[in-house]
């Protein structure tokens, strides 16, 4: 570079600083501007030997990362000069003791989050991507700044992404997409999250992103027009009463048009609702709520509202602190139209979200979102027995549901995912609760613990300390604390049961005349394809693995000393072998529908699903049910073209599997004989019941009960204790 040249970029350098100063959102203090100062020049001097792929200086990169942190984010000195600093440890001599000692532990310890996440391993297949999501939230400790930082850095990239090679680009574009906008929507950065999805669908997408670019640029003009006709209608009104306010247009996102699209099966064209419109109004924080209502009130007057579209995120806001009125009317030319009606105070908030949060802190406002949600995440991370994949698919799945607001009987609102169930919402109020949910109320009547909960409903939980977690409340939960929380019960459950197991197991081989030992251990668990000696000592505590089972085992194990010499000549299994029986051998059974049937069905050949992928069944023409991956890449299509043409298919342990059985019951009728009859079934065996059907005859007494029992033994040794009651004369299996 020439002489003239060089001066020329420190000249571009130091006016993007200023710059840099002068959208701060924040009120800079003058110790505030020495800190963003010293982090401004240590950075230019730890990059001055760096250039970015397009050639330019690499410290306009942090310059432009804190740009957005100050300016669009609206966060604090702290965070300005650790942005700037962001990639000066990762790449650079600079070490986390100078940052330390240069400007203090809260800007080290962001950069080394920041540093840790950018040494995460890149690769790009979907559970190492959620692999490093989840080490990325743990990095968080509690500064949630880390990933606010980060999501500008990867805004910045993404903004930059042109000099890269193509296969880079999509790569980038992708993971964006998987992780960074759905972290983005859940801070609250609702216009970073927009930008992050339009820009992947650029390098994803690229003739579909141009194309609709393209249509919105065609019909602006018409747009404004409408905008106008509708802000004619009622600006009198609205001026009369003393308001000051402006009235937006806001377009949709090309991203979401696109899944509109998608989703709808429509074309550009016809999607009604392109874009909104949005009344911005001054208020003072006494009169917010009322003005919003009186502007509702105004709008209605000259436009018929649509009365299932009305969202009142006033009286309770969003968990990410959304607050705002949104209506939909019959606006001019006969269209409906979104109208949301803000407050610049909430305004600000829906633009800025997480700083704006904390500028209101100290107003009336109920303090929701971010903290809850940190703590919640903790909590789901803290578990750390749960699949990756898994994890992060509950995580975004409770992300883009919507919320529904429901009531504790004694009026208290909370905020639930759509879809939760009362066993949710049983987690939700406290863990406890939650492991002795027994039933529930919905509006004073009982329901089953899988009803879908509505908006307005008021839940009562029934608990009993009887009652505990079991299997199928991993379909009735949908939230990630709650299912995070039976799973982990489970597994503890599954640890006691296989204690037994074990010694029911020494005491079988024994009168086999085998010791229950490493080698007899190893042995049975290759014998009985499982994947450890815990699934072993459970499958012998439940009675899936019985006597007969043992018994063959036994004999080839006695005669295991003359194949010894034959077996030492066949080669050992490679560990590809090894692995796929393990799969198999827990997710050894396809079933289908909320019955959960055993249907007759092919794998289908464009994603080749594997025992325990998520699967969903389409029923083909002439093929009868296919099943393909839910991540297939041509679910989206089949599922919105052919949605009645889908069937829900699950991989299932077999071990793990329910039977129904009907018992009969005769006896003498007594006090409480009854009482006992369910206690035994439901306290003492756990078993669930069905159906029930009892009556009394002069004296003597029938019953019928439906159970749900795992295998025949539970089912023995149910009919055994139930002979046992007083009263009871016959037991029979019908
Ligand atoms: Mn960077």
């Amino acid at each position: 570079m020439t002489q003239a040249a060089i001066e020329k970029e420190n000249k571009l350098i130091a006016q993007e600083y200023k710059e840099l100063l002068r959208i701060s959102y924040q009120t800079l203090t003058d110790e505030d501007k020495t800190l963003i100062r010293s982090a401004f020049e240590v950075a230019v001097d730890a990059h001055k030997n760096q250039r970015r792929k397009s050639g330019e200086a690499y410290i306009f990169h942090p310059i432009a990362v804190a740009k957005i942190v100050a300016s669009e984010i609206g966060l604090d000195a702290v965070s300005i000069a650790s942005a700037l600093l962001h990639d000066v440890v990762e790449d650079t001599e600079y070490t986390l003791d100078d940052l330390d000692r240069m400007f203090g532990e809260t800007v080290a310890r962001i950069v080394d989050g920041l540093t840790k996440i950018a040494h995460l391993k890149k690769e790009m297949n979907i559970s190492q991507q959620a692999e490093n999501f989840r080490k990325m939230l743990l990095t968080l400790n509690d500064d949630v700044r880390v990933i606010i930082i980060k999501i500008a850095d990867r805004y910045h990239n993404m903004l930059t992404m042109d000099s890269m090679p193509e296969h880079k680009q999509v790569k980038i574009a992708s993971e964006t997409l998987y992780i960074y906008a759905p972290l983005a929507h859940r801070i609250g950065l609702y216009n970073i999250k927009t930008e992050l999805e339009d820009l992947s669908l650029k390098y994803t997408e690229p003739e579909v992103y141009n194309s609709i670019k393209d249509k919105i640029e065609e019909s602006k003009e018409e747009q404004q027009a409408y905008i106008d006709a509708f802000s004619a209608t009622i600006d009198n009104s609205l001026k009369k009463e003393g308001l000051n306010y402006i009235i937006k247009g806001r377009m949709k996102s090309i991203f979401s048009m696109r899944r509109k699209m998608l989703a709808q099966n429509v074309t550009y064209e016809e999607i009604y609702d392109k874009f909104a419109i949005r009344i911005i109004y001054e208020s003072d924080a006494q009169n917010e709520k009322f003005l919003a209502w009186k502007i509702y009130s105004i709008v209605t007057d000259h436009f018929t509202p649509n009365p299932v579209r009305l969202r009142d995120w006033i009286s309770s806001p969003k968990s990410t602190g959304y607050e705002a009125l949104h209506i939909t009317v019959m606006g001019p030319q006969g269209k409906w139209v979104e109208v949301q009606i803000r407050s610049e105070r909430m305004h600000e908030i829906a633009e800025k979200g997480y700083a704006a949060h904390f500028k209101y802190k100290h107003g009336n406002q109920k303090e929701q979102g971010i903290e809850v949600w940190l703590n919640k995440l903790q909590e789901a991370l803290e578990n750390a027995n749960t699949n990756a994949v898994d994890f992060v698919e509950e995580f975004k799945l409770n992300l883009y549901s919507k919320e529904i607001f429901v009531f504790t009987p004694k009026g208290d609102l909370k905020s639930l995912p759509k879809g939760a169930t009362p066993l949710d919402f049983s987690f939700n109020i406290h863990t406890e609760v939650g492991m002795r949910t027994r039933g529930a109320k919905v509006n004073g009547k009982l329901v089953p613990l899988n009803t879908t909960l509505q908006s307005g409903d008021q839940v009562e939980i029934i608990t009993s300390e009887q009652a505990r977690p079991n299997q199928n409340w991993l379909d009735y939960a949908t939230t990630a604390r709650a299912r995070a929380k039976i799973k982990s019960v489970l597994r503890e459950e599954k640890k006691s049961v296989a204690e037994e197991g074990k010694e029911i197991l020494r005491r079988k081989l024994k009168s086999q005349k085998i010791n229950l030992n490493e080698d007899s251990i190893n042995k049975m668990v290759t014998y009985f394809k499982l994947k450890t000696s815990l699934d072993l000592f459970y499958r012998v505590g439940i009675g899936s693995i019985d006597n007969t089972m043992l018994k063959d085992f036994a004999s080839s194990y006695n005669n295991a000393f003359i194949s010894f010499f034959k077996n030492r000549m066949r080669r050992t299994p490679a560990p590809e072998e090894i692995n796929k029986d393990e799969i198999t051998s827990k997710y050894d059974m396809l079933v289908f529908g909320k019955e959960e049937e055993k249907l007759e069905y092919k794998l289908s050949q464009c994603c080749n699903p594997i025992p325990g992928d998520s699967v969903f069944g389409f029923v083909s023409v002439s093929e009868g049910i296919k099943v393909h991956k839910k991540n297939c890449p041509n679910a989206i299509s089949l599922q919105s073209n052919y949605a009645y043409r889908i069937i829900t298919a699950k991989w299932i342990d077999s071990s793990q599997q329910e039977y129904q059985a009907d018992i009969e019951l005769t006896g003498i009728d007594n006090l409480g004989l009854i009482n006992d009859i369910t206690e035994v079934i439901s306290d003492i065996m756990h078993v669930n019941m069905r159906n029930l059907n009892f009556s009394t005859d002069g004296g003597t007494f029938k019953g019928k009960i439906t159970v749900v029992v795992k295998n025949k033994s539970i089912l023995k040794k149910l009919t055994d204790n139930l002979k046992e009651i007083h009263g009871i004369d016959k037991v029979t299996r019908i």
